[in-house]
């Protein structure tokens, strides 16, 4: 029996995959995913390898292949997420499929860079305090759940970052409501193609992102700051909370 390999490639260029990612891809003789990430991963695709690509909708697919590719004999299977594979990528969908099948295979998750985490990068630090990481895609979750959940952040005074901007009515639904309970001059990072060669920082603020929408699209991750984020030069900043016991 093979092994399959769940990889996080990170945001987009080379130098953001982890050794060992860049390791187990080398290593592979199956490498299966997204077809935009197969184009960030070509100079690992070389000649010996079978490589599987496929469009975006197909999900399922890609992990059924890649599991059936790994039971047979010998094969070292990648399956291909970009940033890291938990975070709304494929390892919630194949470990899933591996429990309700009673399938018996090794599978190892090798975690990478997810977009909040670049995206909170080049923007300076805006996740220097309690964090909260929300899907505004509601292809497989309905709006109202991720609305629901939009408000207890909200409430909760978390940062608040947005993946999956694909649905324009529910991102409008849920910049509202998070307004509803901070400063119209709260920042808002809004980081486009992190890492890739499209990339686009902008900080803005809950007032005036909307200034910024049509930037805003499937490779955008947008950072709303807490009630303490604030802006310095071109950086998004969350205070840790040193100033709160010592004198900076
Ligand atoms: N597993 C991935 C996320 C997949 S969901 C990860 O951990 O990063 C896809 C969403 O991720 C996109 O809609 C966008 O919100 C975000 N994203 C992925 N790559 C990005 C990048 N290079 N820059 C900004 N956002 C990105």
């Amino acid at each position: 029996m093979g092994k399959l390999y769940i990889v996080g490639i990170g945001p987009g260029s080379k130098e953001q995959r982890t050794i060992k990612a860049q390791e187990v891809l080398e290593k592979a003789n199956v490498i299966i995913g997204y077809n935009t990430y197969l184009r960030l991963i070509s100079d690992v695709l070389n000649g010996k390898k079978e490589v599987i690509g496929a469009r975006m909708k197909e999900e399922i697919f890609r992990a059924n292949t890649a599991i059936e590719k790994a039971l047979e004999d010998n094969n070292n299977v990648a399956l291909v997420s970009s940033g890291d594979p938990q975070i709304y990528g494929m390892a919630g969908l194949v470990f899933d499929i591996i429990a309700k099948k009673k399938i018996d295979l090794e599978v190892e998750v090798i975690p990478g860079v997810t977009a909040a985490l670049a995206a909170a990068a080049k923007l300076g630090s805006p996740l220097s305090l309690d964090f909260v990481v929300i899907s505004l895609s509601d292809l497989l979750i309905p709006a109202d759940e991720i609305l629901k959940k939009v408000t207890k952040a909200s409430e909760g005074d978390f940062t608040i970052v947005f993946y999956n901007l694909i649905n324009k009515k529910l991102l409008l639904q849920s910049m509202e409501i998070v307004s509803k309970h901070r400063k119209p001059d709260t920042p808002v990072g809004i980081v486009k193609s992190a890492y890739r060669d499209e990339e686009k920082v902008i900080i803005t603020t809950l007032s005036s992102w909307k200034e910024h929408l049509e930037e805003i699209g499937m490779t955008t991750t947008m950072i709303i700051g807490n009630s303490l984020t604030y802006r310095y030069k071109n950086y998004m900043i969350t205070p840790r909370g040193y100033e709160r016991k010592y004198n900076l």
